[in-house]
């Protein structure tokens, strides 16, 4: 069913329309957030394949996360039908594995190469590192993997960085040195293992195309049409590989290489949205996209579609400071909008109450339900204050990102396993669960079965086939040894004899008593270690229902392969029905958040010191992409805008003042509405000396009847009359913050009895470092703790 090509154009302005019609040169789409550059890239697949203009198996387009690249596929299928199906539309790293997985034999790799994660790269770092005899403190294996990281973003190989590091005036330095070494010899480890890190699955895919012209011919005659959003954010080598595969490299001149037409490349980006220059992302590939490609015609959209007035306001102010951008016009016919909410909390726990207060008002009074909200921050640490209360009110939320389900333990652990199963040669797996669960197989025996596969040129797992031959091992380490390749072995007839993930999941588990050994176990934590792997192995049937065809390889990858915005709960019902379901509130980094627009936001923690974070301050290229990041961050909101910030922020134990953020400087008045413009610290610290807290609202939350959740809430401080309480933080009246000497005794509601070491200040700004023992050394702002001289 083929829609009508011209159905697809209407509602599209004409700059969007003529983006979509464009046909020959490579296309740039520049322009600011919510203007449909995503849209735009949509429609224009639909309607290449509704004039036939191209079949589907000859469209890429890259997404920034695997779930962007599912809605897209989608709007596309809802567009033009099923031949959308055979579109390639994924990540950077997806399309990677896919073509590496096709061309592994040309690079002498298994076809079910392991993909290692940050976690599993900086375990085999580290047994580079303890090989290469350094001192962890001098070369951190993690620095060393960062670095590694970074050059792989640049395409420079181990040998490469030898010979520049080692040909640079005075021969180098000596951590130069010491890291092409490590480089090289970590490659090699990789290589031996089959096995790609992150990076590498970006850069041995250039390096494939670079290197076998008849390989890189077949994609750029298959790939007529490349796509890539959010373009601001790749970096060189993800450049390249674009290059590479729309066939307008460098290279495609050279003798040997057949000429092909080159294909049709459209990016679309928005330098204002450049946030991973942490990450080797260069906003020069969006800068002087008409440079590197002299035929490129830029279309500039200027309509946004997205937000109110108001919001675009702030959004625009902010951003409007950063130095030496290209200024845009970006209007919308939405009108004002309601005013952007500021709120001035005390500190992140009433920051938290007010967002919950409010999502819970906004429900009543609006019909907002959780599933339209989303609540910002601009690290992971900073959701635990507001999970807190969350929790306590009974709204149900979820956070994406910060610690991810398959970075569980018990998840690692079962997943190496699975690893270990579809690729023996996987030193880093395979060594993982040598001894898990418990064999008695011990460092020593580990060693030796190294040495041999050292000696030998093979694999750990290779030799591990031959333990026989291992010399010197105790009887009982070469019994445990034996045991172990034996139940490898079992377990890999039954991966081979074509069960499913599923099945070879519940064998693992069995057989090795991992599960057994979690469910005798008194510990509580091992019992939600249970629940995850069951979570596990629904994943893994689930993924058996979606793909029969699909062998362990696959399910391994599609694991692998999950971006933290990935876990962003649906909007919709599959079949696009309108949702019942008033879903939840989502919480999680700007970071992640990019890409997406909800109809209610909350930008939490606008001080100075954390967003823009601390680090940035004194840079003043950080302190833009910051800068950049808050415009993300605001231009996600389509309704409604919240800034709130905490006047006081605990981080490490240790309570801090933080000023506003500068960011906050930056926003007209006239579209702000300050429900609490200052917190009681301010006027603590002001003339009048201390006032109290007004608080936000009689009855609020000491009312304890503020939720129609049901959900009993646990009341761990009685309610104060006269404003809201604070738990632990309760700011108390400067009279009574207790004056304190080194050596007096003190007690403390969390840490118990301690002894102060040192006073530093005096009066409401007092700081005391006290040593509770076997709690450890605190420094707190007595204004704050609840610390009683005894
Ligand atoms: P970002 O920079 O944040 O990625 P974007 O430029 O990709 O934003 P889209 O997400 O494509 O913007 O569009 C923003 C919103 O505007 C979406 O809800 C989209 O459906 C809507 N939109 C875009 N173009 C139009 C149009 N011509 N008519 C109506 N709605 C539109
Ligand atoms: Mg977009």
């Amino acid at each position: 069913s083929v829609r009508d090509p011209e159905s697809l154009l209407v509602g599209l302005n004409p700059q969007q329309r003529e983006a979509v019609l464009h046909a020959g040169g490579p296309l740039l789409i520049v322009a600011g957030a919510g203007s449909g550059k995503t849209r735009v890239l949509t429609h224009r697949i639909a309607h290449l394949l509704a004039t036939r203009r191209a079949r589907a198996g000859e469209i890429l387009a890259i997404t920034f996360t695997n779930k962007a690249a599912a809605e897209m596929r989608e709007r596309v299928e809802a567009l033009v039908g099923p031949p959308a199906r055979a579109m390639w539309v994924s990540t950077f790293h997806s399309a990677c594995v896919r073509i590496l997985r096709k061309e592994h034999a040309t690079l002498g790799l298994r076809s079910t190469f392991s993909i290692y994660d940050q976690a599993d790269s900086q375990r085999l770092m580290t047994m580079v590192c303890r090989e290469l005899d350094l001192d962890p403190k001098r070369y951190p294996p993690k620095t060393l993997s960062h670095k590694i990281s970074a050059l792989k973003d640049e395409l420079v190989d181990p040998e490469t960085f030898a010979q520049e590091s080692g040909s640079r005036q005075g021969g180098g330095n000596e951590f130069d040195a010491v890291l092409a070494q490590a480089y090289s010899r970590y490659q090699a480890r990789l290589r031996q293992a089959h096995a790609l890190d992150f990076d590498d699955l970006i850069m041995t895919t250039v390096h494939l195309l670079q290197a076998f012209p008849a390989v890189a011919e077949h994609y750029r005659r298959r790939f007529r049409h490349v796509l890539v959003d959010e373009y601001q954010d790749t970096n060189h080598a993800q450049y390249t590989l674009v290059r590479e595969l729309a066939g307008i490299s460098a290279t495609s001149g050279e003798a040997g290489a057949a000429p092909v037409e080159p294909g049709e490349l459209t990016v679309v980006g928005d330098a204002d949205q450049s946030i991973y220059a942490f990450r080797g992302a260069t906003i020069r590939n969006i800068v002087e996209f008409e440079a590197d490609y002299p035929s490129a015609r830029t279309i500039l959209l200027e309509q946004n579609y997205r937000s109110t007035q108001n919001i675009l306001s702030a959004a625009n102010a902010v951003i409007s400071r950063n130095p030496g951008r290209k200024a845009k016009r970006l209007w919308t016919d939405s009108g004002a909008g309601p005013a952007i909410v500021g709120y001035v909390a005390d500190n992140e726990h009433e920051e938290a109450r007010f967002v919950a207060e409010e999502i819970d008002r906004l429900g009543d009074s609006d019909g907002v339900r959780p599933g339209d909200v989303a609540v910002f921050y601009r690290t992971n640490a900073q959701s635990r204050a507001l999970e807190e209360v969350l929790i306590r009110v009974g709204l149900p939320y979820k956070v994406v990102g910060g610690t991810r389900f398959y970075e569980r333990r018990e998840i690692k652990d079962a997943v190496a396993y699975l690893r270990a199963l579809a690729n023996p040669d996987d030193d880093v797996n395979v060594r993982r669960i040598l001894n898990v669960p418990k064999r008695g197989l011990g460092e020593r025996s580990e060693a030796m079965v190294n040495a041999f596969s050292e000696r030998e040129r093979i694999s750990f797992g290779a030799a591990l086939d031959r333990v026989d031959e291992v010399p010197g091992l105790a009887t009982r380490s070469l019994t445990g040894l034996s045991a172990f390749a034996d139940l490898m072995a079992g377990l890999r007839e039954l991966a081979e004899s074509g069960a499913g993930p599923a099945e070879v999941l519940g064998a693992v588990l069995d057989r090795t008593g991992y599960l057994a050994e979690l469910r005798a176990s008194d510990d509580p934590q091992d019992a939600s270690r249970v629940e995850n792997l069951a979570e596990l192995h629904a994943v893994a049937s689930e993924f058996e229902q979606e793909q029969p065809e699909g062998d362990l390889a696959d399910f391994l990858e599609r694991i692998s392969l999950v971006a933290d915005a990935d876990q962003i709960p649906s909007d919709d019902d599959a079949d696009g029905a309108p949702r019942v379901d008033p879903g939840v509130v989502t919480l999680m980094t700007i970071h992640t958040a990019k890409g997406l627009e909800f109809p209610v936001v909350f930008v939490t923690g606008l001080e100075d010191g954390t967003f823009p974070h601390m680090r940035s301050l004194a840079d003043a290229e950080q302190l833009a992409e910051e800068r950049r990041l808050a415009y993300v961050g605001l231009t996600r909101a389509r309704e409604r805008l919240y800034i709130s910030r905490a006047a006081v922020r605990t981080s490490f134990g240790v309570p801090n003042e933080f000023p506003a953020s500068r960011f906050l400087d930056d926003l007209p008045e006239d579209v702000l509405d300050w429900r609490r413009r200052e917190s009681s610290m301010a006027a603590l610290r002001g003339p009048g000396g201390f006032v109290g807290s007004r608080g936000y609202g009689s009855g609020g939350y000491s009312s304890g009847a503020a939720y129609g959740s049901g959900v009993p809430r646990k009341r761990a401080v009685p309610p104060s009359p006269d404003g809201p309480t604070f738990g632990s933080a309760t700011p108390r009246p400067v009279g009574d913050v207790p004056s304190l000497a080194v050596g007096d005794k003190v007690t403390h509601d969390a840490y118990g009895m301690g002894t102060v070491v040192l006073v530093e200040g005096g009066g409401p700004n007092a700081v005391a470092k006290i040593d509770f023992g076997s709690e450890g050394t605190k420094r707190l702002l007595l204004r704050y703790s609840p610390v009683t001289k005894l």
